[in-house]
């Protein structure tokens, strides 16, 4: 047994609060970019993005998290939130009439150009190109599904998108959420400061990045590629071009074929 209390109360923002603590800021700050999180797990946030830049970020108030916990919508004093999928099968569905009201609490709180994300392996894969556009939005609503996914009509009637992490299963939507967020994240203004660029890594220019190299300058007999060491800009940059261009052809065909299209 730990004397930790059973539940948390309202928490101000002040300094000293852990990102975890910020994520329901009281008052909620206007026009701040705001992930709003439907999941049945919302202990699960922060997660990483409490840590490094992104966490520092979130501290700042330069962007918010709220969690919308889907057990608070649940059904009968069991506070039910799934049931077994009409016309049979494995698992379990969520039900449209949970869903439902959790995904009006997030849409009545946004700006109504928000995106409305529900994270499946069916969906649409999610890309530099969706964590750009979400960065330019106010901010996004996030469902996670767990089981089986979610009753279809909730979709539809909230026209929902799907987007996916990838082409395999999770078990759930969080991590998914939390990925997509943290590539978002980084995109908005004063998140990363000056010394990371956004615009020469990979996938913003349609090619992979080029390999880093750090001291020492050689290492267990390896040493540095000499054009590095050599202080002659141009040459750098341009092996740093070439090896670019190699390794997304050799690597990935799909984005080359993209890239010389372009
Ligand atoms: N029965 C579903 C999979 C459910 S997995 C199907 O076959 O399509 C449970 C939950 O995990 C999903 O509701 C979704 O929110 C999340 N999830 C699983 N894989 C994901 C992925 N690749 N991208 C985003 N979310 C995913």
């Amino acid at each position: 047994m730990t004397d930790r209390p059973k539940s948390y109360g309202r928490k101000s923002i002040s300094a000293t609060l852990k990102p975890r603590d910020l994520m329901t800021p009281t008052p909620r700050l206007a026009g701040i970019w705001t992930a709003q999180i439907i999941t049945l797990f919302p202990a699960t946030f922060p997660g990483v993005l409490g840590a490094s830049l992104t966490g520092r970020a979130l501290e700042q108030g330069k962007w918010q998290l709220e969690t919308i916990d889907l057990r608070d919508f649940g059904l009968t004093k069991h506070k039910n939130v799934d049931d077994t999928p009409a016309g049979g099968g494995a698992g379990m569905v969520l039900r449209a009439d949970v869903v439902g009201p959790a995904i009006e609490q997030a849409i009545s709180k946004a700006p109504p150009q928000t995106p409305r994300i529900y994270l499946s392996p069916r969906g649409k894969p999610f890309t530099q190109e969706t964590a750009r556009a979400w960065a330019q939005s106010p901010g996004v609503i996030l469902l996670c599904g767990r089981f089986e996914g979610v009753d279809q009509r909730v979709l539809d009637h909230y026209d929902i998108q799907e987007v996916s992490l990838g082409d395999f299963v999770l078990t759930g939507g969080e991590i998914a959420a939390q990925a997509m967020i943290d590539a978002t994240i980084r995109l908005r203004p004063g998140i990363l400061g000056n010394a990371t660029s956004t615009v020469d890594e990979s996938h913003s220019n349609g090619l992979l990045e080029h390999p880093q190299y750090t001291r020492p300058s050689i290492w267990k007999g390896h040493p540095i590629p000499d054009v590095i060491m050599s202080g002659h800009h141009e040459n750098i940059q341009k092996w740093r071009s070439e090896q670019s261009r190699a390794l997304t052809k050799q690597r990935r065909p799909d984005l080359w074929t993209k890239f010389t299209k372009k």
